[in-house]
């Protein structure tokens, strides 16, 4: 079948490797730089943790997000297959630290309390870590008294995933990049099979989705900082756990952390602010002196698409079909959302 993609952020790109293994002819279509995306994507943590983000999502996009968990490890193979120079693309499955900082202790017992509430069948993936135990797995952490281990969740270097996922692509796809659909899509209909568009945040108050007072597409803005230090060996993400919003610090290759991800409720994609920047910073100073030197590569926002329940959704009219809504579990949910998508389509 003859398939345009609109949008090469995380979705696009998942959709396109998977419609281009299956022998499709598939055109990517995207508003900006496709080897070098401005999009959720990039901006994002890669954190694959269905269990962390349990408190923060609904029971569907939970669900989805085991579901991806194992999708994700054949998602890297098949990135192997389509480009035989490929780079091995960081995956790495040693589980999540939850840690809140002295005076905000209360926030991580509730933390806990939240996570066992939702998913009570998993409450041995998640253990409450005491003085040695801290030091023992995360041995930088020696501040900490207490902390919550969240076992086997992954982490996925998200820069590593676009860049191979661009090249791979490439080679087997066509790409238009610098190009921006404006309405539907419907001008595309008649001359593909199919039209799978991936906007994201780009199809806020574009009316692809029938609308009802749960299911209006809105954003949310996300910023994080990206750091470089070898003086911190921290081998796992963790999460911060405060009043205000938790903060992720995430160890990725080439000593590289990501800090996020802060939750505003107002569009634009306007530099990272003075205030996210003292509120991220100032957690990573206080998570470990060793980020006191640390370069700072970039500071990043984006839009995360969703929808006011929250849920993700693929809706098909006529030949057009819309997947949205992957908020702030992308990484997580995406895989199992195209699976889905996949056997609608196809
Ligand atoms: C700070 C932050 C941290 C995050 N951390 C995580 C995490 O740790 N784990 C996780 O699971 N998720 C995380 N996310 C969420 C994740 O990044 C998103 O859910 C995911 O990127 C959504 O994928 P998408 O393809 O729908 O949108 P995007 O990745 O944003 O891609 C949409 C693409 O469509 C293109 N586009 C837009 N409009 C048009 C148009 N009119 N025509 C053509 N192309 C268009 C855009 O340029 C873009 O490339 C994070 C997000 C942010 C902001």
């Amino acid at each position: 079948m003859k398939i345009a993609i609109i949008g090469a952020g995380l979705v696009g790109r998942l959709s396109a490797l998977k419609l281009i293994l299956s022998g499709h002819d598939i055109t990517l279509l995207e508003a900006h730089s496709f080897d070098h995306p401005h999009n959720a994507a990039a901006v994002s943590a890669g954190l694959i943790a269905p269990l962390s983000e349990s408190v923060h999502t609904t029971p569907e996009m939970t669900e989805l997000g085991f579901r991806s968990y194992h999708l994700w490890p054949k998602t890297l193979n098949e990135l192997r297959e389509l480009d035989p120079l490929h780079e091995n693309v960081f995956f790495d499955t040693s589980g999540t630290v939850a840690i809140s900082f002295p005076e905000e202790q209360e926030c991580l017992l509730q933390y806990r309390e939240q996570l066992n509430l939702r998913l009570p069948h998993l409450k041995s993936n998640i253990q409450m870590l005491y003085n040695d135990e801290v030091v023992e797995l995360e041995p930088e952490l020696s501040r900490f008294e207490t902390a919550v281990f969240i076992a086997n969740e992954a982490n996925l270097c998200n820069q590593q995933f676009l860049a191979s996922s661009a090249r791979a692509i490439r080679q087997h796809a066509s790409i238009v990049d610098h190009w921006a659909l404006q309405g539907n899509g419907s001008e595309l209909q008649q001359q593909y099979d199919w039209v799978i568009d991936c906007r994201g945040a780009g199809a806020v108050n574009a009316h692809t989705h029938v609308e009802t007072d749960d299911h209006t597409l809105t954003s949310i803005r996300g910023e994080a900082i990206r750091v470089r230090t070898d003086r911190v060996a921290i081998r796992r993400p963790i999460r911060v756990i405060q009043k205000r919003f938790d903060i992720f610090i995430v160890p990725k290759p080439d000593n590289i952390f990501v800090v996020g991800g802060t939750e505003i409720d107002r569009q634009g994609d306007h530099a990272v602010t003075v205030r996210s920047s003292l509120d991220l910073l100032s957690a990573v100073y206080a998570l470990h002196p060793g980020f006191a030197d640390a370069e700072i590569i970039e500071a990043i926002a984006g839009q995360r698409a969703v929808f006011v329940d929250r849920n993700p959704s693929i809706e098909l009219v006529e030949n057009i079909a819309c997947i949205n809504g992957l908020s702030r579990q992308g990484w997580l949910a995406g895989p199992a959302m195209v699976e889905k998508l996949l056997h609608q389509i196809i």
